[in-house]
């Protein structure tokens, strides 16, 4: 069998694609709940994640990251649960094992934000979020994953938590915090804490969710400047603006917020996430990705943007054969052309 190259040495050699997105397509499909947004699914129905990995992976994702997204013990406790958390950990994984072996991706263990921690009672907070993350990462490590991502991480403190869970297993880091503000929770420029949190070894450091690429782009190029290591842009894939920055903050007008479950209206398309990809390569982003809202048609046009021919590609678009946009069109629908056109 070929070795499989380590993160850091793919991230050597040019940009690594991570696609997620789990949580809300799961959630489209009928197979969790929104509201508590526990993957379920790891538990209940292994195929139709299996198969969303699969679609991730035709669509170039160079990584294959457990879904236990929000599979802490907060969380399960939430839904009642607790008991199966660390059956749906192992679980998690060896499906995104499976499906990494039919393409040679990554492994990637998966912890987020717990809700525990709290930055005004770091002393009080910090012992139990460790142990959250760290039971988490043991699991991940016993089912033999490449790294560890920790994600959605609103406070540096937390984040030095999730980082020291995954240091002490000796594991490459990717770690991004969320930007629903200006700074972290705890006041920190996103810049400075990554800058933090390359200094405690992370290898990858940078944003997830939270925001589209629109409002992301300006503090990734922030972060880059702030940093001698890898930088993580893993955006939803909704259009965010200067005054709606986060996508639980966008809203159509006279409507409700949108978030979480309304958002479809303001999805990005393929190639406008073809061009995020691109700005990304411009900016010096080593590690390029998607988050809430994604489908694997927006991974499929960020791989292709980036150069790369993938297993989808076999069906990537060609309107050169459609019956009305494309070469030949029959005389007898030519009348009708101009209602395609304008
Ligand atoms: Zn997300």
């Amino acid at each position: 069998m070929k070795k499989k190259r380590t993160l850091l040495e793919r991230l050597k050699a040019g940009i690594v694609i991570g696609a997620e997105g789990y949580l809300f397509e799961m959630e489209r499909r009928g197979y969790l709940k929104a509201g508590a947004y526990v993957p379920e699914v790891v538990l209940d129905h292994p195929d139709a994640l299996r198969q969303l990995h699969r679609e991730f992976l035709r669509a170039g994702s160079d990584i294959m990251l457990a879904f236990t997204y929000y599979g802490h013990r907060e969380k399960m406790k939430t839904i009642g649960r607790e008991e199966e958390l660390e059956i749906l950990n192992h679980k998690a994984v060896q499906i995104a094992r499976e499906v990494a072996a039919e393409n040679n991706a990554l492994v990637a263990g998966n912890i987020s934000n717990t809700w525990v921690y709290d930055p005004n009672r770091h002393d009080e907070t910090a012992p139990q979020t460790f142990k959250i993350f760290e039971e988490q990462v043991r699991w991940a490590v016993e089912e033999g994953v490449d790294f560890v991502l920790a994600e959605t991480i609103d406070s540096l403190g937390e984040a030095q938590e999730a980082l020291k869970a995954i240091k002490q297993f000796n594991l490459p880091a990717v770690v991004m915090l969320s930007s629903i503000d200006e700074t972290t929770r705890d006041g920190y420029s996103f810049p400075d804490a990554c800058h933090d949190l390359e200094k405690a070894g992370a290898d990858v450091v940078g944003l997830n969710c939270t925001r589209g690429p629109i409002t992301m782009m300006p503090v990734i190029e922030q972060i880059r400047d702030a940093v001698t290591c890898h930088v993580a842009a893993v955006p939803v894939t909704y259009r965010t603006t200067p005054d709606q920055p986060s996508f639980q903050t966008l809203k159509e007008p006279g409507k409700e917020r949108a978030f979480p479950i309304e958002l479809d209206p303001f999805e990005h398309t393929r190639s406008e996430m073809a061009a995020f990809a691109l700005e990304c390569k411009r900016v010096g982003v080593d590690y390029v990705g998607t988050c809430c809202g994604a489908g694997p048609h927006h991974v499929r046009a960020i791989a292709e943007a980036l150069g790369r021919t993938v297993p989808a590609s076999r069906y990537s678009p060609d309107l050169s054969q459609h019956a009305m946009l494309g070469k030949s069109v029959l005389d007898h629908n030519k009348p009708h052309l101009s209602k395609w056109k304008d």
